[in-house]
Formats: structure tokens, C-alpha cells, sequence
């Protein structure tokens, strides 16, 4: 064998079955092989089990996947390249033309794209309420039938609380299914709920630490089964390599959680005592209007306090460019402290009525609590908050 042939076919490496690696190795490999043919063929037919082509599965993702269903209570999973991708495709897999889907104010920016844009182009109607709007959404459910209803909770950046035993009582009455964007929550929430698809974004909570990308459709087998025929053509697949860091991030995912929570807890009350801020967002602060709401569905409030600052864009700015330990930054869920001022949240898209019911206004500042400690962060907010109105 010439050196040429040799590189090309590197010497293999084997393993003896009773001499595991603690941790899984990556596996690198876009291609697996069998020895024959046949059973390439009888792996095919779904009659052995192994693997071919990671695009389609591969061990590294298989273990994520395990685990990622089985936190939310759940016996498939499906991952993708982003969150973002899991909307688009979940939604495009999900619908057709002729279907109408229900759509909410306070969601995420790019799911509005998709559902109002994107899907949009391919005759998908959509009626797009605030998620406060209870008596609005019984009423469209039971008059308007409807494919699906796609929601967060809490949601961005205002931590309101969707109220998801009625969403999911009055939707599945209606046989329409509930597809819950439960990133801001994290997989050990919300999944004692009679929701159909999980959606996560892995680059926030999961991979923690602000370094990969990634993204998770969670949901009962025969139906993330039939999803993902149609999803795997379009091809939003996850790296390996990003899927062991996920995997890793995974290890540390309840002690960051739940450190990140206490941390926003004892920000959102020093700032709720502050006189330069008018309002805390915050479902842990007994003064959000859904705090009962908040404790009766999930077992912790998020890492997530936006502020109404007694401003508007010039203070937003200057607060979020004074605070020393928060980054001015998108994304949350990151071990660093991240803020977003005003100019940043304020959508330009929502009607008058619309951006009344997204509570985001030009002093709204959405800040996302990290590891740090929590005197450090408290002093930081204080310094800011009087460089910004000085
Ligand atoms: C960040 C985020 C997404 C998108 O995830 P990416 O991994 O950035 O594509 C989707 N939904 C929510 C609620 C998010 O916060």
C-alpha cells in the first residue's frame, strides 16, 4: 500500500466491548459501513438496527437524543443545526396549504417570520393573538379549526406566562395540535403538559456556555416519526462535534440552571426596590401579574428580568453601555451576564394595538443572568443605573 492509499485508509482502531471510554467519543463520521450488502439492505428495511449516513443518525446524536427525551418526558427526539431550524422545519413538516395555524404577539421574532412570511408563500393562514388573550383564544379554537398552535412560556423578553393546561384542554378539543417553544423554560419544565412538540433551542441552556449551536424537536414517536420524514430531505442537521459539546454543556445543565435562576431572583428584587425602574418582568417576583400562574407550572421562573426603566432609548443605552459585567448581546441562557437595550427589543413590525399587548416599550432592557456572582451583579446594576440617568 502506497502512502498515497494509506491516508485514505488509516489503520483501525479497536476497542475491546468490555473497555468503555466514561465519556462517549465523538463520532466523526458522515459514513458508516456494514460488512455485506445485504445487510446494508436489511438495515435499510429498518430490520437491524446500526448505523449509515449521519445526516439521517449517528451514535453522538443518538445519545443526546436519548437524554434531551427523556428530561422532557418524551420518547423521540430529532435534532437540528439551530433552534430556528426546528421551527421552520417542525412547521413545514407539520402543514399544508389550506391549514390555518394560531400565532401569538408575544412570540419570538423569527416564528412570526415563518408563520406569517414563510409559511405565508405556501397558503398557510394564521391568526395571531396575544397570549394573555384567553376568551380570544377559546373562541378562535372553537370556531376557526385549526392545524396547530405554536407558543412560548415565559415568553421574550417580557416573561409573560401562557397558561398552558387551557391552551392544550381547549386545543386538543379541537384537534389542534400545541407545539411549545420551550427554550426560555428548559427541558425539565412544562412536560407533565399535554403538548404534542417541544421545541428547544440547544444553543441557550444546553450548551450553556455561548460556544455551539443547536436545536431539538422533542414529541411522541409516531409523530416526530412522521416529521421526521419530511424534515430529513431538507436537511438541518446537527455536527457531531457540536452535538458532544451539547452533550458535555448537558452535565452541568441543572447546576448552571438553577444557580442562574436564584441569581435572577435576587437581581429582579434589588431592582424592583430601585427608583429609576418603573417595572420587573420577572414570574419568581410575587409582583408579576402571573406569578401564581408561573409556580403552578413550572418548578423554577427562568433566568430572564427585563425592566421598564423610567426612560426611554437614551437611558436604555446608556444603562445597557455603563454595566460593566453584562455584555451588550442577543441570545440568553450563556454563563456570562448578557443585556439588550431598547433600540434592540423594540419591534418595528407590530401595529399600535400589537405593541401595546408586547408590554416593549422604549425603556424596556432585557437582561440575561449568569454565573456570576450575584453582590457583583447587584453593584453593577447600581453603577449603571446612575451613569444612565446622570
Ligand atoms: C434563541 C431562541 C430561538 C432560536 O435559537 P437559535 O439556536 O438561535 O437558532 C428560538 N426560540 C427561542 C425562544 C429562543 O430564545
Amino acid at each position: 500500500m502506497k502512502n498515497t492509499t494509506l491516508v485514505n485508509h488509516p489503520p483501525a482502531v479497536e476497542v475491546p466491548k468490555d473497555n468503555r471510554p466514561l465519556v462517549a467519543p465523538i463520532y466523526q463520521s458522515v459514513k458508516f459501513s456494514f460488512d455485506d450488502t445485504d445487510e446494508t439492505l436489511r438495515y435499510q428495511r429498518a430490520e437491524r438496527a446500526g448505523f449509515f449516513y449521519s445526516r439521517t443518525s449517528n451514535p453522538t446524536l443518538a445519545q443526546l437524543q436519548g437524554l434531551l427525551s427523556k428530561l422532557q418526558g418524551r420518547d423521540d427526539c430529532l435534532l437540528t443545526g439551530s433552534g430556528v431550524s426546528t421551527i421552520a422545519a417542525s412547521l413545514l413538516a407539520l402543514c399544508k396549504a389550506g391549514d390555518h395555524v394560531l400565532l401569538f404577539v408575544e412570540s419570538y421574532g423569527p416564528t412570526r417570520y415563518i408563520v406569517q412570511r414563510l409559511l405565508g408563500k405556501f397558503g398557510v393562514a394564521h391568526t395571531m393573538l396575544s397570549i394573555e388573550d384567553l376568551p380570544g383564544i377559546e373562541q378562535l379554537l372553537e370556531e376557526k379549526p385549526t392545524r396547530l398552535a405554536i407558543f412560548e412560556s415565559p415568553t421574550n423578553p417580557v416573561t409573560k406566562i401562557a397558561d398552558i393546561e387551557h391552551l392544550t384542554s381547549k386545543a386538543r378539543a379541537a384537534g389542534c395540535l400545541t407545539v411549545l417553544d420551550n427554550t426560555f423554560a428548559g427541558f425539565h419544565n412544562h412536560g407533565q403538559y399535554d403538548i404534542d412538540v417541544y421545541l428547544h433551542s440547544l444553543t441557550k441552556y444546553a450548551s450553556g456556555h455561548g460556544d455551539v449551536m443547536g436545536g431539538a424537536i422533542i414529541g411522541r414517536h409516531e409523530l416526530i416519526g412522521a416529521m421526521r420524514k419530511d424534515i430529513g430531505p431538507m436537511g438541518p442537521a446537527l455536527d457531531p462535534h457540536a452535538a458532544f459539546l451539547i452533550q458535555r454543556g448537558m452535565r452541568t445543565y441543572f447546576l448552571r440552571y438553577e444557580r442562574q435562576c436564584a441569581n435572577a431572583l435576587i437581581v429582579s428584587e434589588f431592582l424592583q426596590a430601585h427608583p429609576r425602574v418603573k417595572r420587573v418582568h420577572y414570574p419568581g417576583l410575587s409582583t408579576h401579574p402571573q406569578h401564581a400562574l408561573a409556580r403552578r407550572q413550572m418548578k423554577d421562573f427562568g433566568t430572564v428580568v427585563s425592566i421598564e426603566l423610567d426612560g426611554g432609548f437614551r437611558e436604555g443605552a446608556r444603562f445597557a453601555e455603563s454595566l460593566e459585567l453584562f455584555s451588550i448581546a442577543a441570545s440568553v441562557g450563556s454563563t456570562e451576564s448578557l443585556v439588550m437595550p431598547p433600540q434592540l427589543l423594540y419591534s418595528g413590525e407590530y401595529t399600535a394595538e400589537q405593541r401595546a399587548q408586547s408590554l416593549v416599550g422604549k425603556g424596556t432592557v432585557r437582561l440575561s443572568i449568569g454565573l456570576e456572582d450575584e453582590s457583583d451583579l447587584n453593584n453593577d446594576l447600581a453603577q449603571a443605573l446612575t451613569k444612565a440617568f446622570n
